[in-house]
């Protein structure tokens, strides 16, 4: 299953993010060290996302971390204190195409999702036809995680993060119990998350908050999030809280 990382903290380059520690997000692209069953390698594209002056910027592609020029040749220039990074293993089935790698965003979030809903799509029909059709059409990717972002954006109207992503985990979970919801979210200032079913580790400091699917490096800090839990972070604060989710 996909890798993701955010990082909240003292602005640093977005293309050392991506290559720090011996276990980077570079790294978990072509060896990553807990997959949990869900595929082996995350080669089918990446995205990164930052938050800077002039707001929210990204860059997605569909080629591999590794041999993508922007990495060594774009990335390492723009400094950022936000960023939301993910690295992709498409599942079986779903296109390999650039509009299918998370971040997913708008204006205001950054949206990344490390898993799979089972039975997609027939199991989202019900909760897809509740959505505005304006929103289906414009979908990025015929994927699970781009109709996850659709429906999360459309809860972000109303609702906190918190309430928006624990509703969100609920209603797919009720529908598709088989499925593997790893959300992260991010605004630039917080980043909130969710682990059902695959790893997550944070680190917070008085500094920084990174929230990552595997650490990167061996700092002791690093803090193994148990499965099913939602957490909020950012520097100098960390919650995490059970989901409160019936298991089937
Ligand atoms: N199911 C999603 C996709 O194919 C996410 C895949 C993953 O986490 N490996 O894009």
């Amino acid at each position: 299953m996909c890798r993701h990382l955010a990082y909240l903290g003292p602005e640093q380059s977005v293309g050392d993010l991506l290559v720090r520690g011996e276990n980077s997000l570079l790294h978990q692209s072509f060896a990553p060290r807990d997959m949990r069953g869900g595929g082996t390698i995350n080669a089918d594209g990446f995205g990164v996302g930052w938050w800077g002056v002039e707001g929210f910027s990204r860059y997605r592609s569909d080629q591999p971390l590794w041999s993508d020029s922007a990495l060594r040749e774009t990335l390492p220039g723009i400094r950022s204190g936000a960023v939301v990074a993910a690295v992709r293993s498409a599942t079986v089935g779903m296109p390999v195409q650039r509009t299918a790698c998370a971040p997913f965003s708008d204006e205001v979030w950054a949206f990344s999702h490390n898993g799979v809903v089972g039975g997609w799509p027939e199991s989202l029909g019900e909760l897809a036809a509740d959505m505005p059709v304006t929103d289906l059409l414009q979908l990025e990717a015929p994927t699970d995680s781009a109709a996850l972002w659709a429906l999360l954006r459309g809860a972000l109207a109303e609702q906190d993060p918190e309430k928006a992503m624990i509703s969100l985990v609920r209603a797919v979970h009720a529908v598709a119990p088989d499925s593997r919801l790893n959300l992260l979210l991010g605004n630039g200032r917080e980043l909130w998350a969710t682990t059902w079913y695959h790893s997550l580790s944070v680190l917070v400091d008085d500094e920084r908050a990174i929230v990552t699917s595997e650490p990167y490096d061996d700092n002791p800090a690093w803090q193994s999030i148990p499965d099913r839990h939602f957490v909020s972070a950012r520097p100098g604060h960390l919650t995490v809280t059970p989901l409160e989710i019936g298991s089937s």
